[in-house]
């Protein structure tokens, strides 16, 4: 059997077959008894060789059995990199590197690789020494910023399930170990997790623990390597899972974890009885999370929270608070008895501030405002006594250095039925990270010809610039022109979206709204076209209380709702009509922030791998995972290595490799020939070539001296 590329085929022979999926896909040629050829995919399914015959190619002996470092796959594409996932998958290996960034695979299932012997054995080893690991990746960091006293960062991104927080989790459990003292301090750096998880994190349909916020934490160490602190930034709580939840989703584990964890007694006090009786707890139908404890987590939380030096009336202060919303319901309905600040409404005419009653509707968006409002800022607030428990400013004066190595959690990109202005806040950190990270790329590329002593140069790469332009580069941009809209008194969601349909509709990656009636507009992100639903934007970017509300936490004496409102309260007696800062306006400020910060460290990456959307053991869904291959930048990171020369071998590894075919046993390769081959350079201490020399199928490489 003669293929199309002039290769013998056997029995055994692997192939690439175009079936009709989105990328090729592995398979084999198997002869039947009766002398039949079939081939026989990656799935399990058979077809005919001779109806495939032209749409098969030979794979590479290298995509056969998968390899540690997906840049040496000699079939650098879509389909190389997918099955190079997909059977190391089945083997049980869920890392795997791409030159230095780290693609880690979610196994579902406990597995024996995070115990301390793994943590001696990763202690102190060079990237691609041993087998991929997470633990290798923070090695890379910790001896990184001892070596060159240079402030590391690491960027772990994926969908949500992905398995971010618990590399998170692993990276910081390896830099605690390492770094030795097992003192306090990281003892309560360690344990501001369960808090942070109890308050924000749920059960969704897509990860039981999943993460509604992101986060950077940044571990601070003396000039000894000894972890001396850390400091934590929130970004973007969702909160507004506080008073709905979809099915089968949960609202925060901490009102669970209180309901089963409190004794009666301590549940009379706060008036409290079951979850399945408050309205903000079983909206997703689904109080109970099937492998939680709640009762267990409940002390868990509780110490925690004595570890991070809250005191026992702050915890009993948070806790009431978490319930106050619930309590408001009841107050809210039917018939509205004192709080009327939320079934009225109070506004100023001409003369004077007159009082209208609010639709039942309105009354429970107002209740529900406040709600999520009194959640929010809990939250920030915790994040910032956790702070002040575990930052400590160096005191040993000015001359005094540390380093921190950076821990980034942060969602990833999102593309539902049905996405809003969250998404589209999401959206665009994930277009910044992206940036970052293809520059990234860019440069190491760049640094690895330029040592090498290579003429790399007239090479560009498009990145996402232009997206990035439309959502806040440009005069007018996407964010601005709503920002604008927000401040209007009079601005809705339709006037902003008429706006940024005669703004941007010329460019190529807005995409305007049909009709008048469409209230859609779309982004062509770098990974892929997103559509969003205009309606509630302002409202949501407004991110205000209204002022009765204000008005009536002035009035409250508890002191922690006070003082999570400070900042309202104070500016309500100095100038209402202070342009407050909305929401978006925060959170591009937290993000150039980070970006800066993340700019003046050496960054790592971990790409973290989702292989199926139902939680399940090795079950790997070929269409997912080749989505998360696009959008985490990894075939970015082909394409920029493909601009130049991908394929390296030292002169070592290239004799070793291709001696066999060579004429001579002793040679330089510095003055190597490679008949055959014109797309070939030689560098300083490597070999480069354009495609992989393919021993089996003889290509014939011969080095003259
Ligand atoms: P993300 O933060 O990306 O949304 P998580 O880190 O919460 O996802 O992971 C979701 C779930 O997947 C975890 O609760 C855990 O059950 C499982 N998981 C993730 N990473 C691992 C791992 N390395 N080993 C075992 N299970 C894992
Ligand atoms: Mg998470």
């Amino acid at each position: 059997m003669i293929l199309n590329h002039g290769v013998s085929c056997s029995q055994g022979e692997w192939v690439w077959v175009d079936s009709g999926t989105e990328v090729p896909i592995g398979a084999r040629v198997k002869v039947t008894d009766t002398g039949h050829q079939l081939l026989v995919d990656d799935e399990g399914k058979e077809y005919k060789l001779s109806q495939k015959e032209d749409s098969i190619r030979v794979m590479h002996p290298t995509s056969v059995e998968g390899v540690d470092d997906m840049i040496r796959l000699g079939d650098l594409n879509e389909a190389g990199l997918l099955r190079n996932l997909l059977v190391r998958h089945r083997q049980g290996i869920i890392y795997t590197y791409i030159g230095s960034v780290l693609v880690a695979v979610n196994p579902y299932q406990e597995l024996p690789l995070y115990t301390a012997d793994q943590v001696r054995r990763y202690h102190g080893r060079r990237l691609g020494e041993l087998p991929p690991h997470v633990f290798a990746i923070a090695d890379t960091c910790y001896f990184n910023m001892r070596r060159h006293n240079r402030d590391q960062c690491c960027i772990i991104s994926g969908e949500s399930g992905a398995g971010k927080t618990e590399s998170t989790k692993l990276v910081l459990q390896f830099l605690a170990a390492v770094s030795g003292q097992h003192s306090w301090i990281e003892q309560q750096i360690l344990e501001a997790n369960p808090i942070l998880e109890a308050f924000g994190n749920a059960k969704t349909i897509r990860n039981d623990n999943s993460s509604r916020f992101g986060k950077y934490v940044e571990i601070f160490f003396s000039k000894d390597g000894v972890i001396e602190g850390a400091r934590l930034e929130q970004y973007l709580l969702e909160k507004s899972r506080v008073c709905h939840q979809a099915m089968e989703e949960r609202n925060y584990h901490i009102f669970y974890c209180m309901l089963t964890g409190m004794t009666t007694e301590q549940k009379r006090n706060l008036c409290l009885g079951d979850a399945s009786e408050f309205n903000y707890l079983k909206r997703g139908d689904c109080v109970v999370c099937d492998g939680r404890d709640d009762a267990k987590d409940y002390t868990r939380i509780r110490t925690a929270l004595k570890i991070l030096t809250f005191t026992e009336t702050h915890c009993w202060a948070i806790l009431k608070l978490v319930f106050l919303g619930n309590m408001t319901w009841a107050l809210s309905s039917p018939n509205p008895p004192q709080p009327k600040c939320l079934t009225y409404r109070s506004f100023m005419t001409n003369r004077e501030r007159v009082s209208k009653p609010l639709s039942s509707e309105q009354a429970a968006d107002c209740r529900d405002a406040f709600v999520k409002a009194i959640y929010g800022k809990l939250f920030i607030w915790i994040v910032g006594r956790i702070n002040s428990a575990i930052h400590k400013t160096p005191t040993n004066g000015p001359k005094y250095v540390r380093n921190s190595i950076g821990l980034l959690d942060i969602f990833g990109f999102e593309n539902f039925a049905s996405n809003s202005f969250e998404q589209l806040c999401i959206n665009f950190a994930n277009e910044q990270l992206q940036q970052f990270f293809v520059r990234h790329v860019f440069k190491l590329e760049q640094e690895e010809y330029t040592k090498e002593d290579i003429v790399w140069k007239n090479i560009t790469f498009n990145d996402n610039t232009q997206t990035l332009d439309l959502l806040v580069g440009k005069p007018l941009n996407v964010l601005a022109l709503i920002d604008e809209e927000s401040h209007f008194p009079k601005g809705t969601d339709v006037t902003m979206l008429n706006k940024m349909n005669q703004v941007h509709a010329k460019g190529n990656i807005y995409i305007p709204s049909k009709n008048t009636h469409d209230m859609e507009f779309g982004i062509r992100h770098f990974a892929g076209v997103v559509y969003y639903d205009s309606r509630g934007f302002l409202e949501k970017n407004r991110d205000t209380l209204s002022s009765d509300i204000i008005k009536l936490i002035d009035t409250t004496t508890n002191k922690l709702l006070r003082q999570i409102f400070e900042a309202q309260l104070s500016a309500a007696e100095t100038d209402g009509r202070k342009q407050v800062s909305t929401l978006s306006g925060q959170f591009r400020q937290s993000l150039d922030s980070l970006m800066k910060a993340l700019s003046i460290c050496q960054p790592h990456f971990i790409r973290c791998f989702k292989p199926n959307d139902n939680k399940k053991s090795m079950c790997f869904d070929r269409n997912l995972c080749i989505r998360q291959l696009r959008y985490s930048g990894m075939i970015d990171t082909i394409r920029i290595r493909k601009l130049g020369y991908p394929i390296r071998h030292t002169f070592k590894q290239f004799l070793q490799r291709y001696r066999v075919l060579l004429k001579t046993t002793v040679c330089d390769p510095k003055t190597a020939v490679i008949a055959g081959h014109d797309d070939w350079k030689i560098g300083t201490t490597k070999i480069f070539l354009k495609v992989q020399l393919n021993l089996d199928f003889s290509v014939q490489v011969k080095m003259i001296l």
